[in-house]
């Protein structure tokens, strides 16, 4: 009897040293260090704001704990809060696989700072959406299923978490996570460590197979060099190389380029690899690099996470420093030079359109335009009239438009003739934008576009002739004509 009542107390932990009055009930599944650790970087004031609704925390793995259609629950990704009893529930599986998702998508990094880093972000998460509760709503919701999908409810929880009080109770999220990146890994992750160890049993089992992709093989051998070495070393050299290449300003070259994607890749990986080892060697920091020697005698370098933290930036630098910089230069004062969207005119527009025309070989004929006529003239100004415009559209008005040059009449002319038929004349539901402007620009077309843009004003006139002018939707097309709607010849004359 006094035993299991020992375990219990053990289990319950109440960190006063932090000034905490909610209990944490860790169910032996992680340290309560760590959870102290992360509860320490929040400020006094939070803690306190956190007492006054907080009753405590409870850590499960997950499966039937989870609290599916239950009054007075509120169910998150990998967290719920119980306003019965005002507990905050944690799950450790929803937060290993967020990690593990993050990791196996990533192109550098081990696999157990990410599942730790998923465990710091989740509960720092979880108490920044407790924070927000509006108390004097708290015995109105105990009854109140939480999650349903409906408007009712909806508002009633955006009222509950006050959604629209942007300055309501928050923390400082910056702070927080530039000190998680500087933190050396925990020893102890608990319950996260099983689940890791599990993991890599299981792809190491699917390796086997070969069920895994060059990738994710690659991936695990890293990893496992990882632990072989006691994971010290977090990093491989090549992840400190593909941090380099694959940053904002590499990244464009392959992203766009699919036909040359390989042998670009290849190309920036060596040069980028012979940078960085000569920046080692220039700061006198090899010693840094400890070697590794697989069963095939190659060599692989490792580095720590510290040692990765404070040169990777300055390796990105020496790499755009020596990297293909006269192709770098071209693109920037391309970027620059087209900066703002001829149509809307909105200004640093986002760079994806500059990024896909100059770097993806779908686009050459945009960009030898683009480039000539950028050539030619002083600035982007001197392109554009009152009738023309010419350059490169905000992500948005290129959507409408697909091109770079033309008459602003034509312009607003696909715009009244989305407007105009955004309806299906059928059954009265909206039509997608894309479906319309694939509609508009299919040259296939033209003599029924032509047709639809002259009575575009004529509503009135055709209702009087019981006819319905439009473009039904996709769903109303397939059903009529039994056909895909690609095949629009019969679109219009819909009558009533
Ligand atoms: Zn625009
Ligand atoms: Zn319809
Ligand atoms: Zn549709």
């Amino acid at each position: 009897m006094k035993a299991t009542s020992e375990k219990k107390k053990q289990k319950k932990v109440i960190f006063r040293e932090l000034e905490c009055d909610f209990y944490i009930d860790t169910n032996n599944l992680v340290p309560p260090d760590i959870i102290k650790f992360i509860l320490g970087k929040l400020e006094t004031t939070t803690i306190q704001e956190l007492n006054k609704i907080l009753k405590g925390i409870k850590i499960y793995i997950g499966g039937n704990h989870w609290h599916y259609n239950e009054k007075g629950y509120i169910k998150y990704q990998t967290y719920e809060f119980n306003f019965n009893n005002m507990t905050l529930l944690i799950f450790l599986n929803k937060i290993f696989e967020l990690g593990y998702e993050r990791w196996r998508n990533s192109l550098y990094g081990a696999l157990r700072r990410y599942v730790w880093e998923s465990f710091f972000h989740e509960l720092i998460m979880s108490v920044v959406q407790i924070l927000r509760i509006d108390l004097t709503m708290v015995d109105l919701v105990k009854n109140k299923n939480l999650n349903t999908p409906d408007d009712r409810t909806t508002n009633l929880v955006n009222k509950l978490f006050n959604y629209d009080n942007e300055a309501y109770r928050t923390i400082d999220f910056f702070t927080i996570n530039s000190v998680l990146w500087k933190e050396t890994l925990p020893e102890d992750l608990g319950f996260l460590y099983t689940l890791y160890s599990r993991r890599i049993n299981l792809l190491k089992k699917k390796s086997s197979k070969s069920y895994l992709s060059q990738f994710e093989k690659i991936k695990l051998y890293n990893e496992l060099r990882k632990i072989k070495m006691g994971y010290k070393y977090e990093y491989n050299l090549s992840e400190l190389v593909n941090y380099c290449i694959h940053s904002e300003h590499f990244e464009p070259f392959f992203r766009y380029n699919t036909e040359n994607y390989s042998k670009m890749h290849r190309e920036f990986y060596y040069k980028a690899k012979r940078q960085i080892l000569k920046f080692f060697k220039k700061y006198d920091i090899t010693n840094e690099l400890n070697e590794y020697r697989d069963k095939a005698n190659r060599i692989h370098y490792f580095l720590t996470h510290t040692t990765f933290e404070r040169v990777k930036s300055a390796c990105l630098q020496v790499c755009l420093a020596n990297i293909n910089n006269k192709y770098l230069k071209e693109y920037d004062s391309f970027k620059s030079f087209y900066d703002t969207c001829p149509i809307c005119g909105k200004k640093d527009i986002n760079q994806i359109n500059c990024e896909k025309f100059y770097f993806s070989s779908r686009y050459s004929y945009f960009k030898e335009l683009l480039i000539t006529n950028m050539k030619n003239t002083e600035t982007l100004e001197d392109l554009n009239t009152n009738e023309f415009y010419f350059g490169i559209p905000c992500e948005d008005c290129f959507k409408v438009i697909r091109n770079i040059q033309g008459k602003y009449d034509d312009l607003d002319e696909v715009q009244n003739f989305v407007r105009r038929y955004s309806v299906c004349p059928i059954c009265g539901s909206k039509n997608h934008l894309e479906y319309l402007l694939d509609f508009y620009y299919d040259d296939n077309r033209d003599e029924l576009k032509g047709f639809l843009l002259k009575n575009m004003g004529n509503k009135n006139h055709l209702k009087n002739f019981n006819i319905n002018l439009g473009i039904p939707c996709c769903n109303c097309f397939s059903k009529i004509f039994e056909r895909d709607p690609d095949d629009l010849r019969l679109v219009f004359n819909i009558y009533e």
